[in-house]
C-alpha cells in the first residue's frame, strides 16, 4: 500500500519539533511521503532530507499550501483519506477496512482542523479516547496499516542506507558503508 502522511497546520516555532518526529515515524513506519501545510519549514525540509540521505530509502516531504483542494484531488485520483482524530471511531473497529486501500492519506492535525477535513475524511479514527500526540496516534496507525512489518529486522531492506544497524542485545553496532 501506497501511504502519504498528510500534518495540516505546521507552526512555528510551537511544532517545529513535533512535526519533524511525525515526518521521521512517517518513514520509519512505512510511509512513502509526508505533505505538510501550515508555515513553509526550510529547516524542517532539510532535516528530514539528512536523515533519508544518511539512512536510505525514497522518502520525500512537500510543503502544500492549499491542505483542502490537495486532499480533495488526492481522494480523487483513488487515496483513502484517513484522518487522526480522538473524535473518531476507534482504531480496532475500522483498521481491516483500512488495510484492505490501495492506497492511503494519513491526516494529523496541528492547530484546529477544518470542518471539511471531518467530512471529507473516508474514516475518521481515533486511537484511543483520550487526547494525546500526532506522532503517537500515527505510530499506531501505521503499525496495525503494516500489521508490525515495519518492527521486523528485515524491514531495513527498505532503506539500505550510508548509515544502518545491526541489532545488539548491548551496546550498539553500527554499519556505515
Ligand atoms: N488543537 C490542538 C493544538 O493546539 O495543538 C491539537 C492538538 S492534537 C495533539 C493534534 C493532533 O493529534 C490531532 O489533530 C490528531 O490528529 C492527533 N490526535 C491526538 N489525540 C488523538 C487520538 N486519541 N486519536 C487520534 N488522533 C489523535
Amino acid at each position: 500500500m501506497e501511504i502519504i502522511v498528510f500534518r495540516l497546520g505546521h507552526r512555528l516555532p510551537r511544532d517545529e519539533r513535533i512535526t519533524t518526529h511525525v515526518c521521521l515515524v512517517a518513514r520509519a513506519f512505512g510511509a512513502n511521503s509526508v505533505i505538510y501545510s501550515g508555515q513553509k519549514d526550510h529547516s524542517l525540509e532539510k532535516s528530514v532530507q539528512g536523515v533519508v540521505g544518511s539512512w536510505g530509502g525514497k522518502f520525500s516531504i512537500a510543503h502544500e499550501n492549499s491542505p483542502i483542494e490537495r486532499l480533495e484531488k488526492l481522494k480523487k485520483a483513488g487515496y483513502s483519506i484517513i484522518h487522526l482524530t480522538v473524535y473518531g471511531m476507534p482504531l480496532p473497529e475500522k483498521e481491516n477496512a483500512i488495510r484492505n486501500a490501495e492506497k492511503a492519506v494519513v491526516v494529523v492535525g496541528g492547530e484546529k482542523v477544518p470542518t471539511e477535513v471531518y467530512h471529507m475524511a473516508d474514516f475518521n479514527i481515533a486511537v484511543g479516547s483520550q487526547p494525546h500526540s500526532e506522532v503517537a496516534a500515527l505510530a499506531v496507525t501505521l503499525d496495525r496499516i503494516m500489521g508490525g512489518q515495519e518492527l521486523e529486522r528485515s524491514f531495513e531492506s527498505n532503506f539500505r542506507g550510508n548509515i544502518s544497524l545491526e541489532p545488539a542485545e548491548k551496546g550498539k553496532k553500527i554499519k556505515k558503508k
